[in-house]
């Protein structure tokens, strides 16, 4: 089934407060003990889109000062350094251990930073954010989201930013669809909640449909992670 209902949320939450938070803390971790290949490469390749994420949020001009919504914070990935920065950060996710995580993490990270403010922490689902942001940033999120669900996400997080919107999705193309067919016949003890791959250009049709257009695109790439990244503006603004 395409559409799973309200059933699939509870079960994303479920494993990110479990058996996800221990694997995605080590896959996002610095250490490499009890960490294999294939978690490595899957490491490399999340720095790499966050990044890639960073420098195009720097690209815009200086962070500091600016607000963002980091939703879907994981451990904090981007979170720390977009903080580290002098951006405002309100970071959420829906699994309550991996914003406590987060957290930990940004103590440590920032703590001799008495300049800088620690980013605003809050177990939350993407759906029940409000507020006005000056950037939302979503990476590696859209792929729990099946594509009839993914248009009102983003929708939803559009009308959260002022000015941009990054996001950060697995693409949906013949090449990644049969890789994770083939990788479906091999079920293994992680695989604990369904992967969605999204078209670009379905992404993109629902920003067009909010009044946004892309002005930015990446792709990142390793053996065993593939991510597109896209920033989105109001149509009218530069
Ligand atoms: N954005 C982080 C990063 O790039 O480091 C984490 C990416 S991780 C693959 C996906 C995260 O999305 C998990 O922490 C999960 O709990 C969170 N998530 C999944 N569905 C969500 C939802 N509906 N609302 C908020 N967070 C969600």
């Amino acid at each position: 089934a395409e559409d799973v209902g309200g059933g699939d949320k509870e079960v994303v939450r479920d494993y990110f407060n479990n058996t996800g938070f221990e694997r995605w803390k080590k896959i996002y971790g610095e250490a490499t003990e009890g960490v294999n290949s294939v978690q490595l490469d899957i490491r490399l390749g999340h720095a790499k889109t966050v990044e890639n994420a960073l420098s195009m949020l720097r690209d815009g001009g200086p962070l500091a000062g600016l607000s963002v919504c980091d939703a879907g914070c994981g451990t904090g990935s981007l979170s720390i350094p977009l903080a580290s920065e002098g951006a405002l950060v309100s970071a959420s996710d829906i699994a309550a251990a991996m914003v406590a995580e987060a957290e930990r993490q940004a103590r440590e990270a920032l703590a001799d930073r008495p300049d800088i403010q620690m980013p605003k922490f809050e177990a939350k689902d993407l759906e029940s954010l409000d507020g006005k942001f000056d950037i939302v940033v979503c990476l590696d999120v859209l792929i729990h989201y099946p594509q009839g669900k993914a248009e009102a996400m983003i929708a939803h997080l559009a009308s959260l930013a002022e000015s941009r919107l990054v996001l950060s999705f697995a693409p949906k193309t013949l090449y990644y669809d049969l890789l994770k067919r083939v990788g479906e016949l091999f079920p293994g003890p992680s695989k604990a909640t369904r992967a969605y791959l999204h078209a670009e250009r379905d992404v993109e049709r629902a920003l067009e449909k909010v009044g946004w257009r892309v002005r930015n695109r990446g792709f990142i790439r390793t053996q065993f992670y593939f991510a597109k990244l896209v920033e989105a503006v109001p149509v009218g603004l530069a």
